[in-house]
C-alpha cells in the first residue's frame, strides 16, 4: 500500500506563524532559498496588503536568503501586489500539491531542491508539493484575521486530524 505518512509529514513544524522563521533556523537547516506560501502563509485570506512586521521579516530573510512566493490562488492582482510589496517573485494559480511551479520557482532560485525550504500553512498542498520534489518542508502556523470568519480553518483542521492517523507527526520543535 502507498504510504501517504512520509509525503505529508514536515521537514519542521514551526509552532508558530512565519515571523517565527528565524535567519538562524534558516542557516541551521543549510536552506539557501524559500519557496513560501501566500495565503494565510504571509497574509490573512481577503488582505493585499502585508502587515509591516511581514515586510520588515521579509526584508530581515532576504539578507540572507532568495524567496519567491508561489500561491494557488487565481487572483493574479492580489497576489502580485503582495509580491511587489515584498519586492519578490511570484507564482500563482500553482495548483499544489502539483510540482510544476514549485519546479519553476526552484529554477530561480538555481538552487538543488533540498537546500530550499518550502514554507506554508497546509499539509495537503504546500507540504505534499515540496516534499515531492524532495524540499525541506516546513509547516507554519496560519496567519489569520482575528475579527474575520475563517472558512478554510476546517479544513487545515481536517488535514491535521487525518495526517495524524495517516503517522504524521505535528509536534512542534521548540
Ligand atoms: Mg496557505
Amino acid at each position: 500500500m502507498f504510504e501517504w505518512g512520509p509525503l505529508l509529514q514536515p521537514d519542521l513544524v514551526l509552532g508558530d506563524s512565519i515571523l517565527g522563521l528565524t535567519p538562524d533556523i534558516i542557516r541551521q537547516h543549510q536552506l539557501s532559498g524559500l519557496i513560501l506560501d501566500v495565503d494565510e502563509t504571509l497574509v490573512p485570506f481577503r488582505q493585499s496588503d502585508p502587515m509591516a512586521d511581514v515586510k520588515q521579516w521579509a526584508d530581515r530573510v532576504k539578507a540572507s536568503v532568495a524567496i519567491v512566493l508561489v500561491s494557488n490562488n487565481l487572483n493574479q492582482v492580489r497576489i502580485r501586489r503582495i509580491a511587489t510589496a515584498l519586492d519578490v517573485p511570484y507564482f500563482t494559480a500553482a495548483g499544489k500539491p502539483s510540482r510544476r511551479k514549485l519546479r519553476q520557482a526552484a529554477a530561480i532560485l538555481d538552487r538543488p531542491p533540498h537546500q530550499i525550504g518550502m514554507v506554508g500553512d497546509r499539509l495537503f498542498t504546500d507540504v505534499l508539493a515540496g516534499n515531492r520534489i524532495g524540499m525541506f518542508t516546513i509547516l507554519v502556523d496560519p496567519m489569520v484575521d482575528p475579527l474575520a470568519a475563517n472558512p478554510k480553518k476546517c479544513v487545515r483542521n481536517f488535514e491535521i486530524w487525518l495526517s495524524a492517523r495517516l503517522g504524521v507527526t505535528l509536534k512542534a520543535l521548540s
